[in-house]
């Protein structure tokens, strides 16, 4: 018996409006495990090269993992597959709250959204089936609004994810929020549910009982996972201030993203950090599913211009893009525009990222205040960056030039600005300046979704001296490599990132509960061939070395300031990194992987 999974998964058609259900297929469970593998697989199989990500023929695929919804702490998690409108690449996100948890009690491990439906409709996932539904009433709202609506009319026991504004208008990175405050965020999933008139997807559970192949050792694995979570050092810091722990340390090393990472090091960095955010605009703690770690920090603004009634953030890479990225130091804006961001449905790394772009562009002449509506879009001004986030998710004036992201819109406006475009694939570069971190600046360049730091971040190890030496390249091919290929199993189970648990727990869990009897070296094979099978997705897209490459700023522009003043990454310094991680792979020189990697991992 296949233990962990419902072994269904519910397809949907929304051109023909009609809904069916296939059975999962053992061999491929196997062979991928579930959340970004499963969903991987699929995608790879059902799209044709070079297909518009935002037309009928692309696939959004909700998918959970053999964990998802378990005894297992943080199990939480499922993930959002698609091919991206941001980067026409792949692209998974990973997501938490309860959402995935009730879609498995719905009874599957996998919805597979394809089509376009004529009109605006939502899904309504109860009793073992699903309907499409007209949801012409709720287009034009928020997500926030959507999700009150639907619980209303459906009852207070379902799960939403749905699009804002920003999905709905096709915003090249608009995402899909979940559970009010939890998102599929980066790479514009929003804008690809938007594209098939999709608003929102409602869950309710049917009762399913999720079955372990071994339950009393099931139970045991997760005990034992669950007492390592607790002992671990980190988890009461992570609980007691969340992400925004980071701000103060990464500030300190000089790798805050500053004034469009013109620097690492914001000079009101104490505005902005955990410390201060608990201090001024904490509530009171939140978690998803079974996790005692409780790392969401529930926040509110009592009044004035920045008012914010209730946010479950913001986390670490908000504050770094939506604060100090575009020199705004005030915790409380930084929360505004990232309720504004979760309402209308725009991911806001790509968003903080963008404005900085522009407000770039605005202090070098190259968007005057004919281009910016009259805004004065300056370093600093919190007003305006507040305004410039609904012209975004209203493609409103600028909004309408930056809706497209800072690759897109860094060809439009020219004049050098491609030199500061901060995005690496098309995706906006995350809260980590890799010229005082080198191993990120492979981690970024190598990344199946584009800029991302949840693949491999190398931050942690190398400023707290586990990678040495420090400001060097030495070992970091390996060090990430190596994480690449783990997280990508972690993300297929699916559990928490945050998860201080090491890949024999994982396999201990993964066995317990499947039946299946993977050692770790099988654990990471696993993590490696699903690595590859997006790089050959990304391949089929035209990928390659060319493609593995950073912005300019990172390459020529040393950092001007903190510890890591006169830092570098180096063309050169890049290119042997990557020659040293592609031999690693098994790829060739151009970064494709090579026929004997591929037979190896049966990907051939
Ligand atoms: S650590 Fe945070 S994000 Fe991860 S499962 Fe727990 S509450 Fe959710």
């Amino acid at each position: 018996m296949l233990g962990g999974y419902t072994r269904k998964i519910l397809r949907v058609n929304l051109t023909r409006r009609k809904t069916s259900i296939e059975s999962l297929n053992e061999e491929i469970a196997r062979k991928f495990v579930g959340g970004k593998g499963l969903g991987a697989k699929i995608l790879y199989d059902s799209l044709k090269p070079s297909i518009d990500p935002l037309g009928p023929e692309n696939l959004l695929i909700f998918v959970s993992g053999p964990l998802t919804a378990t005894l297992a702490p943080t199990s939480a998690r499922w993930a959002v597959v698609t091919k991206s409108p941001l980067t026409s690449i792949f692209l998974d996100c990973q997501v938490g709250g309860y959402f995935g948890v009730t879609m498995k009690r719905a009874g599957f491990d996998c919805i597979i959204v394809q089509g376009k439906a004529n009109n605006p409709v939502y899904l309504w996932i109860h009793d073992e089936n699903a309907e499409i539904i007209d949801a012409e009433d709720l287009w034009g709202k928020g997500c926030l609004k959507t999700e009150i609506i639907l619980k209303k009319r459906l009852g207070e026991n379902i799960n939403v994810a749905s699009i804002g504004p920003a999905g709905e208008n096709l915003v090249r990175y608009a995402c899909i929020s979940v559970d009010k405050y939890r998102q599929a965020g980066r790479g514009g999933a929003g804008a690809v549910m938007g594209s098939k008139n999709l608003k929102a997807v409602a869950v309710q559970s049917a009762g399913y009982r999720i079955e372990y192949a071994d339950a009393k050792g099931f139970r045991e694995a997760a005990k034992k996972a669950l007492r390592i979570i607790k002992e671990n050092s980190f988890t009461p810091l992570r609980r007691k201030y969340g992400t925004p722990i980071w701000v103060a340390p990464v500030n300190e090393a000089a790798l805050l993203p500053t004034r469009n990472f013109r620097t690492g090091v914001f000079e009101k960095a104490d505005k902005i950090s955990g410390e201060n955010m608990r201090n001024k605009i904490f509530v009171k703690n939140g978690t998803c599913y079974n996790c005692i770690i409780q790392c969401w920090k529930y926040t509110h603004v009592e009044s004035g211009k920045y008012k914010v009634d209730e946010l479950a953030g913001p986390e670490y890479e908000s504050i770094a893009l939506l604060g100090s990225n575009c020199g705004v130091d005030s915790i409380e804006a930084v929360a505004h525009a990232n309720l504004l961001c979760d309402d209308l449905g725009l991911d806001t790394i790509s968003t903080g990222n963008t404005i900085a772009f522009a407000m770039e562009c605005f202090e070098k002449g190259l968007l005057t205040k004919k281009d910016t509506d009259g805004l004065e879009l300056k370093f600093g001004n919190a007003d305006a960056e507040i305004e410039t986030v609904k012209k975004i998710a209203y493609q409103q004036g600028l909004g309408n030039l930056l809706a497209e992201g800072v690759q897109r819109v860094s060809k439009k406006i020219g004049r050098g600005s491609e030199k500061f475009a901060m995005h690496v694939k098309g995706m906006e570069i995350p809260g980590y300046d890799p010229r005082g971190a080198f191993g990120m600046a492979l981690a970024y360049a190598t990344s199946d979704r584009g800029a991302c730091h949840q693949r491999a971040w190398t931050v942690r190890a190398e400023i707290e001296g586990k990678l040495t030496p420090r400001y060097s390249t030495e070992g970091r091919a390996k060090f990430v490599k190596e994480v690449q290929d783990e997280r990508a199993l972690c993300f297929s189970l699916v559990l928490c990132d945050f998860a201080p648990l090491e890949v024999n727990h994982f396999v201990e869990l993964l066995n317990k509960a499947t039946g299946f009897s993977f050692t770790s070296e099988d654990y990471l094979e696993t993590g490696e061939r699903i690595w590859n099978l997006t790089r050959l997705f990304n391949v089929r897209e035209g990928i390659a070395r060319k493609d593995d490459i950073l912005p300019p700023r990172f390459m020529e522009e040393t950092l001007p300031d903190g510890v890591a003043k006169g830092q570098v990454i180096t063309k050169k310094m890049l290119d042997e990194m990557l020659d040293e991680y592609y031999a690693l792979r098994g790829w060739d020189e151009n970064g494709i992987p090579t026929k004997e990697k591929l037979k190896k991992l049966e990907l051939y």
